[in-house]
């Protein structure tokens, strides 16, 4: 049933003040052949943990609460909701004796989420374990994507770039093949010789990577964010040659023969304004690329500090930082 006027602050993790003018629960797929399902709803959301909400949110909000596991087998393969927490489901594979995403433990969100951005971390992104996506495509009706369909890509996909077109309501996962694991990213091989383990198992890997995860990003529940701001940033080389000449020690990880990747938080560090900002909102000390909502900040005291950030950062480094978050609504 819709109802009128729902406050969002406790449904997205920055925790910003938004009122969704319509606001409509998915909890059935039945409720697909409803009118309000002909056209796009402004806003689908999940687990509101990668959304910059403006005040207000005109038209109709609807919040996907489809859950659990639809289907599986004794391969690994796995139909799961779209409003499924996707922290729970992969422990839930993990403790089932399918190893395969034990980086991705610990992202916040939902399960229909985790194709739009393709979600990655530490070496591992979520595209590679997809075989379809199910979703409800707005003026046609209910389709099944291929991994080619979804068009993953960095932190990208069709979802993301078609934005109003689909709402996913499930996506299969295949975990059958067994994979090496993924251990040279971040600080996953220190984390694990710290803790003794020199024959680790895919549960060491998702211990140690939930303790580095414990340690440097803030709790959402304390200071509002949504995960990393900004995508780091892909520049050509001869960008790249020239900044390391000035910054010698400035990360960089090569992604084709023309292209590298820079890190957007130790460009955000080296432009001055780590740990910077107001008493509302700025940016973590232990992560610079983290933005936080100190206490009562609206939507629009993050656009203005992330504007400023961006300014900051292309005015000293030539490069531009593109929000990883999706902003939604408009000032009340
Ligand atoms: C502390 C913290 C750490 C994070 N770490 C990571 C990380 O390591 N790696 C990473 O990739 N991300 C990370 N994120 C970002 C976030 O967790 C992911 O982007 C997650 O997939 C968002 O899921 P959600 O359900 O909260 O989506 P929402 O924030 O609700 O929505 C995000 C986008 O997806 C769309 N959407 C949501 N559900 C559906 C659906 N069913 N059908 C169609 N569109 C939909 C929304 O309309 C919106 O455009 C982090 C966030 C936080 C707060």
């Amino acid at each position: 049933m819709i109802r009128e006027d729902i406050d969002l602050r406790r449904f997205n993790t920055f925790g910003l003040p938004a009122v969704a003018e319509r606001y409509l629960p998915l909890t059935d797929t039945e409720q697909l052949g409803d009118p309000e399902f002909r056209t796009a709803p402004t806003l689908v959301l999940g687990g509101g943990s990668n959304l910059l909400l403006l005040e207000h949110i005109p038209g109709l909000t609807v919040h996907v609460l489809l859950s659990g596991i639809e289907w599986s087998d004794d391969r690994g393969r796995f139909r799961v909701r779209a409003g499924t927490d996707w922290n729970q489901f992969v422990r839930y594979t993990l403790e089932a004796g399918f190893p395969g995403m034990e980086n991705l433990i610990l992202i916040p969100g939902t399960v229909g989420a985790a194709p739009v951005q393709n979600i990655g971390a530490y070496g591992a992104e979520v595209a590679e374990f997809i075989t379809a996506v199910h979703a409800w495509e707005y003026g046609r009706g209910m389709v099944e994507l291929s991994p080619e369909d979804c068009a993953f890509g960095y932190r990208d996909s069709r979802f993301k770039r078609e934005t109003g077109r689909f709402l996913i309501t499930a996506v299969d996962f295949d975990l059958s093949e067994r994979r090496p694991l993924k251990l040279e990213y971040g600080a996953i091989g220190a984390e694990l010789a710290a803790a003794g383990i020199d024959t680790p198992t895919a549960r060491d890997v998702a211990g140690a990577v939930t303790r580095i995860r414990r340690s440097k990003l803030p709790d959402w529940f304390f200071y509002g964010n949504s995960g990393s701001f900004f995508k780091n940033p892909v520049v050509p080389r001869d960008h790249h040659a020239r900044l390391q000449e000035k910054h010698p020690d400035i990360p960089a990880y090569p992604i084709d023969d023309d292209h590298v990747k820079l890190a957007a938080g130790w460009l955000i560090d080296r432009a001055g304004l780590r740990g910077q900002g107001n008493d509302r909102v700025g940016s973590y000390a232990g992560q610079a690329l983290v933005l936080v909502n100190r206490g009562g900040a609206s939507g629009r005291d993050v656009l203005a500090f992330s504007g400023l950030v961006q300014e900051r950062v292309a005015e000293q480094f030539g490069v531009e930082l593109e929000p990883e978050v999706q902003l939604t609504g408009s000032p009340a």
